[in-house]
């Protein structure tokens, strides 16, 4: 059902992404569900306006390749374990989500026909049509890459008009604000600038792949309350990452 009292947004189309660890609340490792309900609920808020989403989930909470490889593991082998992460905690979205009545489609780039449907372009467009929200898992398909690369290039191949990266801080800064209280905060920065600064806002190759398709980032705190609802209607603290000159507002 539309929401009628709804803030105006100009989007039609968005990729949420946010990390595995978005996922464990306090604790220190895997899922909370409570967590898991929460950011649910924010996406659920979104939908209400009748904005159509994808969604990439990381998988840092149970498994990253290169913690693997570090411990002696096969790079590819620790890095397809850290891609099956991905898929349990869209699943553990996918009923989150469908606790809320929103008709939910996990999809793997990995094929495992029991647990979710195959990667196919035009029928991941169908669902978005259909406005059921689309959990795209298990990362590219690829090892070597990141979950953050896999939301730009799903975000690319759904059309998405922005990505939309859910932290746990309200956007992107000149230095880590957990530490440094001077630290600045962006309203809007290029791509450029999140490469030559390494800014940290997602890896080189995602921010390359955005960059080449002038495809927008959003970096806003996942931890406020309505803020998903609130960033995508232009509303509260966030910082753009888009392709205009260094320092255009
Ligand atoms: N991964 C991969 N290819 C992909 C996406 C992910 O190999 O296309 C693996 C990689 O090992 C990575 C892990 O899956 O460490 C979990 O993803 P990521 O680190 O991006 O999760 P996040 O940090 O967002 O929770």
């Amino acid at each position: 059902m539309p929401d009628t009292d709804a803030p105006a947004t100009k989007y039609n189309r968005v990729m949420l992404k946010i990390s595995g660890e978005a996922l464990m609340g306090d604790q220190s490792y895997g899922l909370h569900p409570p967590t898991v309900e929460r950011i649910a609920r924010e996406v659920k808020s979104v939908h209400d306006l009748g904005v159509e989403i994808c969604m990439v989930i990381g998988g840092g909470n149970i498994f990253r390749g290169l913690q693997g490889s570090a411990q002696g593991m096969e790079r590819t082998t620790a890095d397809y374990m850290g891609m099956l992460a991905t898929v349990m905690n869209a699943l553990a979205m996918q009923s989150a989500l469908e606790g809320l009545n929103i008709h939910t489609r996990v999809i793997s780039a990995i094929t495992m026909n029991e647990v979710a449907e195959p990667y196919i372009r035009r029928r991941a467009v169908r669902h978005l049509e259909k406005k059921r929200v689309c959990v795209f898992a298990a990362g590219t398909g690829n090892p070597f890459f990141t979950t953050d690369t896999a939301a730009t290039l799903r975000a690319n191949e759904m059309r998405c008009e922005a990505i939309f990266k859910g932290t746990k801080v309200d956007g992107v800064y000149d230095s880590d604000p957990v530490r440094n209280p001077d630290a600045k905060r962006y309203d809007r920065v290029t791509y450029d600038e999140v490469l030559q600064k390494r800014l940290g806002v997602m890896d080189a190759s995602a921010i390359a792949l955005a960059r080449e398709n002038n495809l927008p980032i959003i970096v806003f705190s996942l931890d406020e309350p309505g803020g998903f609802r609130g960033i995508l209607a232009g509303q509260g603290t966030y910082t753009e990452v888009h392709g205009g000159p260094p320092g255009t507002a």
